[in-house]
């Protein structure tokens, strides 16, 4: 069994993580290992109120890591994560999943990661990097060893019609990721600026997809240019194999559901 520590603030709690200890969220993932018996001895959770808000800062957003799945979906100024967290779990796990917990949850969970790391989110952490933002990308490199607990994310509303979402699953509407995608396309003069594209369950957690963010850029979102981002679809990348599906599988349709994706946004 686990002993759990209550306390204030994020900041206590990151004072009192040590070897044998882990920060205790909406427990979704991590209260399987105490049942299993696997979780480490102390569990560490605190009731900081800060956790649980939603800012909205003109076109930027930030969310606090306690936040959950249904929060999300019950607030107007994130509506375009609602499809996102729509797609996670079920009514229970949407009422104490929370962002903070989706970044460090392992392999096929992250789907919310995905669609924060193709939104380029920043993340302000409490504990050894307190104070200044970390991209995402950093934040999910490092999640094994992450450096201290996370406190926010934030992000930059997209502009209409740029930012898609879509999730890969065999039991609908809430069975896990065979894969998910997330795709950041804003475009200047029909032009696409700074694509953002991400995957879930096409690695051990959310990464890039850089060959297809290289294949959008400059672009306008033709079929033409659907069709090139699909054929590089899943370059630089290895898919695991696991109950779910085979890595083979996973290449296979990756850029069948790339071109869906890329065909809802308005691709031509
Ligand atoms: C039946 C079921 C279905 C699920 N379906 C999905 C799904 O479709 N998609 C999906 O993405 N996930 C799914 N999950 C996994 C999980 O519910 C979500 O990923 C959820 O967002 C995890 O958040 P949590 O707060 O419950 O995490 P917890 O279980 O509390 O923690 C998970 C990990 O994150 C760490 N952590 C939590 N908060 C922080 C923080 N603020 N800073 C640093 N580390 C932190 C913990 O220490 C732990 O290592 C499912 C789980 C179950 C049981």
């Amino acid at each position: 069994m686990s002993d759990v520590q209550t306390v204030a603030t994020l900041a206590d709690a990151a004072r009192q993580m040590g070897a044998d200890s882990a920060y205790l969220g909406g427990g979704t993932v991590l209260m399987r290992d105490v049942n299993a018996g696997t979780a480490p001895s102390r569990l560490v959770r605190t009731t900081d109120p800060a956790l649980g808000e939603i800012r909205a800062l003109g076109d930027r957003v930030v969310i606090g890591a306690g936040v959950t799945m249904a929060q999300i979906l019950a607030h107007r100024d994130l509506d375009f994560l609602h499809p996102v967290a729509r797609l996670i779990g079920g009514p229970q796990v949407r009422n104490m999943g929370t962002v903070g917990g989706n970044l460090f949850a392992p392999h096929p969970y992250g789907d919310f990661a995905v669609a924060l790391l193709a939104l380029g989110a920043q993340v302000t952490m409490a504990g050894a990097s307190s104070g200044s933002a970390r991209p995402i990308d950093d934040v999910l490199r490092d999640r094994e060893r992450p450096s201290g607990l996370v406190a926010s994310v934030e992000v930059q509303r997209p502009s209409a019609g740029s930012f898609g979402f879509r999730k890969v699953s065999r039991v609908k509407p809430k069975g896990v990721s065979v894969m998910s995608i997330a795709v950041l396309a804003p475009q200047s003069g029909g032009r696409i600026q700074g694509a953002r594209v991400a995957w879930g369950a096409m690695a051990s957690g959310p990464v890039r997809g850089q060959a297809v963010e290289r294949a959008l850029d400059g672009q306008s979102l033709d079929s033409t240019t659907i069709e090139r981002a699909a054929q590089v679809a899943t370059d630089g990348l290895s898919p695991p194999t696991d109950p779910l599906a085979t890595s083979w599988y996973r290449q296979e349709v990756a850029g069948v559901h790339l071109r869906r994706l890329l065909q809802s946004m308005g691709g031509r």
